[in-house]
C-alpha cells in the first residue's frame, strides 16, 4: 500500500530521440503509479535538450503514445528546449562561486584506455584541466571551445559522499571522487548536461519524486549534490528495473520491434502492454489486460523492490501482449 500525501509530486522526463520502447514504457507507468497511488501530482517534462536529436514533432508522436497508453499528466508538458535561461542562472551562480572551470579534453582522451571507468560506463574524471593557468584557459580557448566542469571534493572529504535511499534499491552511498570525478554541466557545443537540468528542472517544478530506470541509479550522487550546492532538497528516488533480452543484452531504441510504433502497428492493445509490464513488476499475478488506472490499488514500492532484477522480455512476456 501506498500512504496517501498529495504533496507527491512526480514527474515523466522522457527525451524525445525516438519511439518509445517498453523500457520507457515501464518507466513511464511506475511513475504514473507511484505518483497516482499517493493522490499526487504528474508532471510531463520533455528533455529536448540537444536539438541534433529531438525534435516537436518526435515529442508530440511521443505525448500521443503516453496519452494512449492511458499515462495522462496534470502539469506540463515543460519542454527544456525553451529553459536556456533558468539553466545559464544556475551555470551563473556555480561558475560564480567558483566551482566550476573550463575543460578543453577531447573524447579521445577522456575515454583513454588507462582511465578507471564510473559504474555507468563514464571515465571518471582525472582532473587534467582542473588547475589551468588564465594565460592557458585563453589560449586553449582560442583553439577550441570548452565544456565546463563542476569540481568536487576530494575523496576524503564528507562534503564528496552522497547518501541516500532509492526506494526499490534501498540505501546507497558514494564517493563522488571515485564515482565520477568532476563532472560535466555543459558541453562544448554550448548545450548544457543533463545533470545540471534536471536538477534545476525537478527543483523549480517543486518535484519530490524521481522515477525512472535503473540505469540512472549512478546519476543520483551527481544530482544530489548539485542541488546541496543550489540550495536545493534532494527528492526521493525509486528507480525501476530494466527491461532486458533473453541474452541479457538491455533493449534499446535499435530493439524497432518493441517500440510503440511498431506495436501500435500490429494492433496491440495498450491494456495488454500495461498488463505485461504489471504482470513484469510483481503487480498483478497474470498478465492481462489493465488499464493503468485499474494497477493504481495493487500499487507498491515493496512489490517493485521484490522484483528488483532486470525484467527479461522472452516468450512468455511477448505471449502476453497477443
Ligand atoms: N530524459 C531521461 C531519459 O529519457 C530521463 C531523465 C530522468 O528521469 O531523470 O532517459
Amino acid at each position: 500500500m501506498v500512504e496517501k500525501n498529495p504533496r507527491v509530486r512526480g514527474r515523466f522526463a522522457p527525451t524525445p530521440s525516438g519511439r518509445m520502447h517498453l523500457g520507457n514504457v515501464f518507466s513511464a507507468l511506475v511513475a504514473w503509479l507511484s505518483a497516482r497511488a499517493a493522490g499526487g501530482t504528474v508532471v510531463l517534462r520533455i528533455e529536448d535538450l540537444d536539438p541534433r536529436a529531438q525534435s516537436r514533432e518526435r515529442a508530440d508522436t511521443l505525448m500521443g503514445d503516453l496519452e494512449w497508453l492511458g499515462l495522462t499528466w496534470d502539469e506540463g508538458p515543460f519542454f527544456q528546449s525553451e529553459r536556456a535561461g533558468v539553466y545559464q542562472e544556475a551555470l551563473d551562480r556555480l561558475a560564480g562561486a567558483g566551482l566550476t572551470y573550463p575543460c578543453f579534453c577531447s573524447r579521445a582522451e577522456l575515454h583513454a584506455a588507462t582511465a578507471p571507468h564510473a559504474s555507468d560506463g563514464t571515465p571518471v574524471y582525472a582532473g587534467t584541466c582542473r588547475d589551468l593557468s588564465a594565460d592557458e584557459v585563453v589560449r586553449r580557448s582560442a583553439e577550441r571551445p570548452p565544456a565546463t566542469r563542476l569540481r568536487v571534493p576530494e575523496a576524503d572529504d564528507p562534503a564528496g559522499t552522497v547518501e541516500f535511499r532509492d526506494l526499490a534499491y534501498g540505501p546507497r552511498r558514494e564517493v563522488l571522487a571515485r564515482e565520477c570525478g568532476d563532472f560535466l554541466v555543459r558541453r562544448s557545443d554550448g548545450v548544457v548536461a543533463y545533470q545540471l537540468a534536471v536538477v534545476v528542472d525537478d527543483a523549480l517544478m517543486g518535484v519530490t519524486q524521481v522515477v525512472r530506470g535503473r540505469d540512472l541509479l549512478g546519476s543520483c550522487a551527481r544530482q544530489i549534490y548539485l542541488g546541496r550546492l543550489l540550495g536545493h532538497p534532494a527528492p526521493q528516488y525509486g528507480h525501476v528495473p530494466l527491461l532486458v533480452a533473453p541474452d541479457g543484452r538491455r533493449l534499446s531504441k535499435r530493439d524497432r520491434d518493441l517500440d510503440l510504433g511498431v506495436l501500435r502497428e500490429r494492433g496491440v492493445a495498450p491494456e495488454r502492454i500495461v498488463g505485461a509490464l504489471a504482470a513484469a513488476a510483481g503487480l498483478v499475478d497474470g498478465g492481462t489486460g489493465l488499464t493503468p488506472t485499474e494497477l493504481v490499488a495493487s500499487f507498491s514500492w515493496e512489490r517493485i523492490a521484490a522484483h528488483r532484477d532486470d525484467v527479461v522480455v522472452d516468450e512468455a512476456f511477448l505471449a502476453r501482449l497477443g
